[in-house]
């Protein structure tokens, strides 16, 4: 298959639009992208233009997707209720980074919430999403457009290192500017539990809707016979092919681990400031008081380190309160849960 990359500046034409539009209605698969990451957007109704993006990511089948939509009055044929919590949300961070998880109605196909009774849906902000969105006349499924397990693409680049020949488009809209994906949140649970941390915060979201549980899943790793309340969370996440391993305590104590390394192979992310205290090439999350840069920039340094062929990269543990939290979460994973003390 030959993928047709789309510029941002052809996107102005109207003739464009249409015909990202028809390639969703006829069931085929286009990268889109998002304020989060890049997706993967096939037509939510169709089963089998659904089956293709878990072909082309080699996502586990049980492992569903979230529902893209432009409108409110787009929720109602997908879900078979919107609590007035749902509604308290939408109306507050939508269109933005936020997905919420409601019981699904038989509109919904089986690929899309692979056989749970339940549906993820978000309405994006990204003006590109929202006009492809508006140009298919359907919602949209997408997941990240990456081959599943490997860091999340925030550039058409990263799309089209990972999806080049395997999808009919991508289409480049420029840096995703929060970074990481959305916040996921349960209201399908006896109480609202976060299940994903991203760009809106646990703070906001109970500042909106009052208590929220922790998922335990989002800092802890999956137990043998625990039971995920997201089939995402029992899978291997977020991984460049180096070894991660984030280090927590102060500076010193990691620029001594970092000169015990072989330079050649370890890189080092820090924050700014930090960068000449260690033999090795860095790269900075940015100020270190600043988690809203750290996740912006995270999964670009992860593919970063990749392509300069280091086999492993000690991360300076950063702050994780706000949408540190978010950042937290996705590095454990890329860690496979390593962290040391010094
Ligand atoms: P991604 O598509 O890469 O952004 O990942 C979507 C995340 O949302 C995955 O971790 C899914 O397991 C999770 N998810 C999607 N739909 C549901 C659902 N109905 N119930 C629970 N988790 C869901
Ligand atoms: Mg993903």
């Amino acid at each position: 298959m030959i993928t047709e990359f789309i510029k941002t500046e052809d996107l102005s034409r109207e003739e464009t639009l249409v015909r990202i539009g028809e390639t969703l209605r006829n069931d085929g698969i286009v990268a889109i992208p998002t304020e989060t990451v890049y997706g993967l957007a096939a037509n939510a109704l169709s089963d089998e233009a659904v089956k293709k993006i878990f072909t082309a990511k080699g996502r586990p089948q049980d492992n569903p997707l979230i529902v893209h939509i432009g409108e409110l009055d787009e929720l109602y044929p997908l879900v078979s209720e919107v609590p007035e919590k749902a509604l308290m949300l939408a109306q507050k961070f939508w269109p933005g980074p936020l997905t919420i998880i409601l019981k699904k109605s038989d509109a919904v196909c089986e690929s899309v919430s692979a056989g749970l009774d339940t549906v993820a849906v978000r309405m994006p902000s990204h003006p590109v999403a929202r006009a492809i969105i508006k140009a298919s006349g359907v919602p949209l499924a997408a997941p990240s457009a990456n081959v599943s397990g490997k860091p999340s693409p925030t550039t058409a680049e990263h799309v089209l290192h990972d999806m080049n020949g395997r999808i009919d488009m991508i289409v480049d809209g420029g840096e995703s500017a929060v970074g990481v994906e959305s916040t996921v949140i349960t209201l399908c649970t006896e109480k609202p539990r976060l299940l994903r941390p991203g760009g809106i915060t646990l703070e906001q979201l109970r500042s909106v809707i009052g208590e929220v549980e922790l998922d335990n899943a989002v800092f802890n790793e999956l137990q043998k016979n625990e039971k995920p309340s997201s089939p995402g969370m029992k899978y291997k996440h977020y991984s460049p092919d180096a070894d991660v391993l984030i280090v927590r305590g102060d500076l010193s104590g990691l620029v001594k681990l970092a000169e015990s390394c072989d330079k050649d192979r370890t890189a080092v992310f820090c924050f700014d400031g930090e960068e000449a205290s260690f033999p090795n090439k860095t790269y900075s999350l940015g100020d270190r008081n600043d988690p809203v840069e750290h996740a912006h920039r995270i999964f670009d340094l992860l593919r970063k380190a990749d392509e300069e062929n280091f086999t492993k990269i000690l991360v300076h543990c950063p702050p994780k309160d706000g949408v540190g939290m978010a950042v937290m979460n996705r590095l454990l994973r890329a860690a496979a849960f390593n962290v040391i003390e010094v």
